[in-house]
């Protein structure tokens, strides 16, 4: 691939980040693998994560660490831990969102000799999960003293680049289904933008099968029959529960690969941790670290020594005479370093009754660079949110902001709290905080709000109640851009 840096011996230049406590064993088991196979990579070392947080660099990333990365556009990281007291941020999620790494990819699938409750059942699928927006974009505030709130932002651009990479990993590994797993019967807007747009664009795979599953079903699902499914593509935090519930079914973290994956830049790690209790002991599992090594050697193409890897990994296992302790509970079965020496041994050989699948280059999604993604022709603010402190009762507040309406030219909708409507009067029973929202109408429903009337009622608010922040209610194309609250008509 032409945007990868090749040095003058003619080799793929790689940053590699060896990471904290087994990090760098795993690390170093994976490139003695990869180099047994003769693979042309050049490593670039450079370090992130708990030296760097010590040093005293915030984000946990140096910057000879990020020039390196745009140099190279292909990382091999072992996991990075953040000393207590440290980190603000995680290093991990500075480097997916520096780099814009929008999908991560984690196959689970399952392998000769790892005895789980559902060994025997075939399960083989990979869950596609965006990588920087929903719930981790990290937005969050304190509202009232006692009420946070978290921004879940979803966007049709980055919706659209996870389903679409998740199709084309389909086509790339020759998969039959990809299926989405969203909550949107309960977040239309947010989780419903998944669903949507899903929907839209699966009509142009219609070599592959694809269905909507609702994601606290997808969880039982997951647990009752995994073998159904091949691809997964969800949001942010679903994603990130249903994957770990994943590589449970198939013998856990020391079995869990991973990619982020981008247009720009691709990161090779392990799922798990750097798990400092075995630090030093030569024990650790190394195996998520090596098949993450053969998603990044697709990545730049090298499918032969992908394959040549992954088969001797599988044949490893399928023999069984050298394990890690995780896998048959005994220390004296090799180690890290004995199992490393046995699938180099096996390389060059191919595994009895397991196949390995056949994989093509993933064509990553182009969706060009412009952030205004989605155009409409009409545009209308009719309203507004305004939400207020308070420890007053909802018959109170109600009548307050049915008052200040009064001579003006928008009215009391509403007003909630925790988004369960409660004035005007009503019967619900519900407890209540001191976090409010009042909505208001313009009377002309034709009409457009501008600033002067917006702030005006803002002034008139403020004067009774404190206020914590502003929402505009706005159409698109006529369709309302807002929810209604819980018994709002
Ligand atoms: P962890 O390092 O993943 O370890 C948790 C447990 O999982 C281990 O004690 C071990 O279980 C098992 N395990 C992990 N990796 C294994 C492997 N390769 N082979 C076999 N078993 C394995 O999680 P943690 O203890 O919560 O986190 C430790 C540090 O790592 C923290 O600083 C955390 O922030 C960081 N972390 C980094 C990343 C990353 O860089 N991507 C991810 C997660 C956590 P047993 O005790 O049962 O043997």
């Amino acid at each position: 691939m032409s945007n990868f840096h090749v040095t003058e011996s003619g080799k793929t230049l790689v940053t590699l980040i060896p990471g904290d406590g087994v990090g760098p064993e795993v690390v170093d088991s994976t490139i003695r693998i990869i180099e047994a196979t003769g693979a042309p990579i050049e490593w670039e070392e450079r370090h992130a994560g708990e030296r760097v947080f010590l040093e005293g660099q915030a984000s946990g990333v140096r910057q000879d660490t990020i020039d390196s990365i745009r140099k190279t556009r292909v990382v091999m990281k072992g996991p990075l831990g953040t000393p207590i007291g440290y980190g603000e941020k995680s290093a991990n999620v500075t480097l997916r969102k520096l780099f814009e790494t929008y999908g991560n990819i984690r196959p689970a699938r399952e392998y000769p000799g790892v005895k789980t409750p559902y060994s025997g059942r075939g399960i083989d699928l990979v869950v596609v999960r965006e990588n920087v927006e929903d719930l981790y974009a990290g937005i969050e505030y304190m509202l009232t003293p006692g009420v946070a709130q978290g921004l879940k932002l979803i966007s049709r651009k980055g919706t659209e680049k996870i389903v679409r990479l998740a199709f084309e990993l389909a086509r790339a590994e020759g998969r039959e289904s990809v299926v989405a797993m969203s909550k949107a019967n309960i977040m239309k807007m947010t989780e419903g933008t998944l669903k949507s747009v899903f929907e839209e664009v699966s009509l142009e795979y219609d070599d592959i099968e694809s269905w909507h599953v609702i994601v606290d079903n997808a969880a039982h699902q997951l647990v009752k029959l995994p073998e159904q499914y091949s691809v997964l593509v969800t949001t942010n935090m679903n994603g990130d529960i249903l994957s770990d519930l994943s590589s449970a079914l198939i013998g856990g973290l020391g079995f869990a690969p991973s990619a982020n994956i981008g247009n720009e830049v691709f990161i090779a790690e392990a799922v798990h941790g750097s798990a400092p209790k075995y630090t030093g002991k030569d024990v650790i599992n190394p195996t998520a670290m090596i098949l993450s090594g053969v998603m990044m050697l697709r990545h730049l193409d090298m499918f032969e020594e992908a394959a040549l890897i992954e088969n001797a990994v599988i044949t490893t296992l399928e023999e069984g005479k050298v394990m890690t302790r995780d896998v048959v509970g005994d220390e004296r079965q090799g180690g890290t370093t004995g199992y490393t020496n046995e699938i180099i041994k096996n390389l060059g050989k191919k595994p009895t009754d397991w196949k390995i699948r056949e994989y093509k280059p993933i064509k990553l999604p182009q969706l060009g660079a412009a952030p205004d993604f989605v155009k409409v022709k009409t545009r209308q603010v009719c309203g507004v949110d305004i939400f207020i402190e308070s420890a007053s009762d909802k018959i109170s507040i109600g009548e307050s902001m049915e008052r200040i309406c009064e001579g003006r030219d928008l009215y009391l909708k509403m007003v909630d709290s925790r988004g369960t409507m409660l004035y005007p009067p009503n019967d619900v029973m519900t407890d209540t905080v001191d976090a409010w929202r009042a909505r208001f109408m313009l009377r002309d429903d034709a009409a457009e709000l501008n600033d002067a009337q917006l702030i005006d009622l803002l002034q008139a608010v403020a004067a009774e109640h404190m206020w914590a922040h502003v929402e505009k209610l706005q159409r698109f194309d006529g369709a309302d851009g807002f929810t209604k609250a819980q018994g709002e008509d």
